[in-house]
């Protein structure tokens, strides 16, 4: 036999196995898994033997099993009969770890711990997926799993809306679904205080009602004066405890100070600097009225932690810390006495000063605090975890010091985002996270050295409700995005495999549909990518995409609602003047994903050669300098894409035309977002060359004017003939005190520059 023949047989004989190494829908895919032909099935009666009883770990296999019309026993029994599912608890394996055999009688579940019983329960319940609903019957085989990462987590916030206890308890079954093991609960904001303290009734009974709330987005700054409140009773604290708890999953309970405190101030104004009064805020954003950090204020916050600390029987208490503006504190005689008095450089060390006072507090009673990242600055309280949210630097920090980190940067983890295109999804802060993107993330940052990496407990979503008003809508944000969050967390995430992974999860999605969850279809949604015009001529190529087969996706060019009548997408689409692109997915014969949009405007620059002095933040590159020519305006709600976003940072661009042209018209379109530290620039300023060395400058604006443009920095003039286009626009730079984000840098976001 030539060797070549040898080598085509053994292709054949792998992709044989891989064949019939089915796939099924795992999700998170366990680190080890192998099954064989045969089947585990029941006819009439299934029983699990366990030592104890498991009604919560089988919680969901049990009702899937009755689901199914089977009997189910639930026995200690030490005799194994077929037809048994037989749990035992190996101490020697590794913590959360489980191991599952099936064959065709019996099957084997075996764990160090209840938490790893669950999961194998919660893998066995997956693999019935598929199974059609009148049967019950398992594949044979061997699964051998282990998470990566001990802190896999998911926030919510309760204070900007409210979520009673039966969604909290579902919230807890989902995160348990899919083997995720701690839950943040933000409990307290400006907006509402949603946990009672006996020692302090008016902290429910004042602060947890608002006399209205924001309509639409924070940018339009419209209010209604529907009052809006609730908590929950002691009752319901300890009932979604002890629930979280049998599910193994840990609560870490979240109080914020010093910021964010303004709906305990209305409560009690005395824990101010000015003394108020105040009310519960209807805005969301960040506001100036603070805790002050005087000794009545600890004495009451150390009474609020104790009755917390009673309550949450988890390790780590959440301080908040994030955005805590400190106007107040600059003009506060208390907090300018108090500064002198310890020797403090300043209010960032006072603020240090407060979070390291808490923290004593907190240690004292055998815990530990966790902050956001913010709790870095004027130095780290000593044995303090930190969240990492605006980004990586703060994660990478701790974690050289030495301090338990856990990541939740916005740009992969921030479930408030949009995940689709904006115009089919519900009215969301901002940002574009799509399922994709979820499922890229790494969380151990480059920059750490392995032993560094130790420190990163894991990762977490955030998802802040602001914009998110139901619980239905909550699922929506959340499914499918926490399945690829918890494939990411549980180690066995591939994010060139991506494909894979979808494939897998949107097998889950007629499962969600029979539980009723409301979860997201954006997956179906076509995207796209714009490339310059390899032929160098005005236009762009216009790619169209989709997850499952792109020649499914029918397309239009004249601005009509795509059919399958309309052209199916074969090869990248040529465009060569202004016009728009509609197209949808479509499989036998139905539309199968809302349309997608794209208005293209070709112009004298489009495709040109651009030169970026500074480089974007890689968070919002959207492919270079080619952003700014490319055809397309961004979208204003959707900063996640099609804009350049740079941190700190000018935008100095040199554009080249390739050749001199005449010139009457140029347009630069720039963002403001403020929730998101995104402000216009300072100023802007266009300039002309013909030869690229000596420059005129053909007009500056001053921010003030680009406000009252809302961003569209526009020059119409007298013809004039150049080759070259600089453009100039200066960052906001430190954003200033009554503005959101003040104290940080600004984000200067800009889309196209269209020159005619
Ligand atoms: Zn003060």
């Amino acid at each position: 036999m030539s060797m070549r023949k040898q080598i085509t047989l053994l292709l054949l004989a792998l992709s044989t196995l891989v064949w019939s190494q089915k796939e099924y829908p795992l999700i998170p895919k366990p680190t080890y898994v192998a099954f064989n032909d045969d089947f585990f099935t029941v006819d009439t009666t299934i029983s699990i033997v366990a030592p104890l009883v498991m009604d919560a770990e089988a919680g969901a296999l049990i009702s899937e099993i009755r689901s199914r019309k089977k009997a189910i026993y639930i026995t200690n029994k030490s005799t194994i009969v077929d037809g048994s599912i037989v749990v035992q608890i190996e101490p020697k394996m590794a913590a959360e770890a489980y191991e599952i055999e099936i064959n065709p009688k019996v099957i084997y579940l075996k764990a160090s711990d209840y938490s790893g019983v669950q999961y194998g329960f919660q893998t066995l319940t997956q693999l019935l997926i598929n199974v059609p609903k009148n049967q019950l019957q398992f594949p044979c085989g061997q699964i051998k799993d282990v998470p990566k990462f001990k802190w896999r987590g998911m926030h919510l916030d309760v204070s900007r809306h409210f979520f009673p206890k039966e969604a909290l308890f579902k919230y807890i079954d989902y995160l348990a679904a899919y083997k995720l093991n701690t839950f943040h609960w933000h409990l307290t904001d400006d907006q509402g205080w949603r946990i009672p303290i006996k020692k302090y009734p008016n902290l429910t009974a004042v602060g947890a009602w608002r006399k209205g709330s924001m309509v639409g987005h924070y940018n339009d700054q419209k209010f209604d004066s529907e009052p809006y409140g609730a908590a929950y009773t002691e009752a319901d604290i300890r009932e979604i405890v002890a629930y979280a708890s049998i599910h193994h999953i840990t609560i870490v309970p979240e109080i914020e100070m010093p910021g964010h405190a303004r709906a305990a101030l209305a409560a009690y104004p005395q824990y101010s600097c000015t003394g108020g009064p105040f009310e519960v805020a209807k805005e969301w954003g960040v506001l100036e009225d603070v805790f002050c950090p005087k000794e009545e204020t600890f004495a009451f916050l150390q009474d609020v932690l104790a009755e917390v600390m009673d309550l949450f029987p988890g390790q780590y208490i959440h301080i908040g810390g994030d955005e805590c503006p400190k106007t107040r504190w600059k003009a506060c005689l208390n907090c300018q006495k108090r500064i002198k008095d310890l020797n403090l450089k300043d209010e960032h060390e006072l603020q240090s000063y407060f979070i390291q006072r808490i923290e004593k507090f907190v240690n004292a009673k055998g815990k530990k605090i966790i902050g956001w990242d913010e709790i870095l600055e004027g130095g780290l309280a000593p044995n303090a975890a930190v969240m990492s949210w605006r980004g990586t630097e703060g994660g990478i920090a701790a974690a050289q010091q030495r301090h338990p980190v856990v990541m939740t940067p916005g740009s992969h983890c921030y479930f408030d985002h949009y995940q689709g295109e904006p115009k089919n999804e519900p009215l969301a802060i901002g940002g574009y996270t799509p399922l994709e993107k979820v499922y890229s993330y790494q969380p151990i940052p480059t920059e750490l050295t392995a032993d560094e990496a130790k420190f990163i407990f894991g990762a977490q979503a955030n998802v802040w409700t602001e914009y998110i008003p139901t619980f239905e809508q909550v699922e929506y944000m959340i499914f499918p995005r926490m399945t690829a969050l918890s494939e990411v967390l549980w180690g066995t995430a591939q994010p060139k495999q991506y494909t894979n992974f979808f494939n897998r999860v949107i097998q889950h999605f007629p499962d969600w549909e029979s539980k009723k969850i409301n979860f997201s279809k954006a997956v179906f949604e076509v995207t796209s990518e714009v490339m310059p015009n390899p032929g160098g001529e005005q236009g762009v190529l216009y790619v169209l995409k989709s997850n499952q087969n792109p020649t499914k996706i029918h397309y239009t060019l004249d601005g009509s609602q795509p059919t399958t009548q309309s052209p199916t997408f074969s090869n990248a689409l040529m465009i060569k003047q202004s016009q728009m692109v509609k197209a949808a997915y479509f499989d036998e014969g139905q539309q199968k994903s809302k349309v997608c949009d794209q208005l293209f405007t070709i112009h004298k620059a489009t495709s040109c050669l651009v030169s970026l002095q500074n480089q974007p933040d890689s968070r919002y590159g959207a492919g270079g300098g080619f952003a700014l020519v490319n055809g397309v305006k961004g979208n204003v709600q959707k900063f996640g894409r099609d804009w350049l976003g740079f941190w700190e940072k000018d935008i100095v661009a040199l554009l080249d035309l390739g050749s001199k042209k005449p010139i009457t018209h140029l347009n630069l379109g720039t963002l403001e977002s403020p929730s998101s530290w995104i402000y216009y620039p300072k100023e802007v300023t266009f300039e002309i060359s013909t030869d690229g060395i000596h420059f005129q400058t053909l007009q500056s604006f001053s921010q003030k004017e680009i406000r009252e443009a809302k961003g569209a920095i526009d020059w119409k003039g007298k013809r004039v003939k150049a080759r070259f286009i600089k453009i100039k626009a200066i960052n906001n730079g430190i954003i200033q005190e009554g503005f959101p984000g003040s104290g940080n840098g600004s984000w200067l976001f800009a889309d196209e520059i269209i020159v005619e």
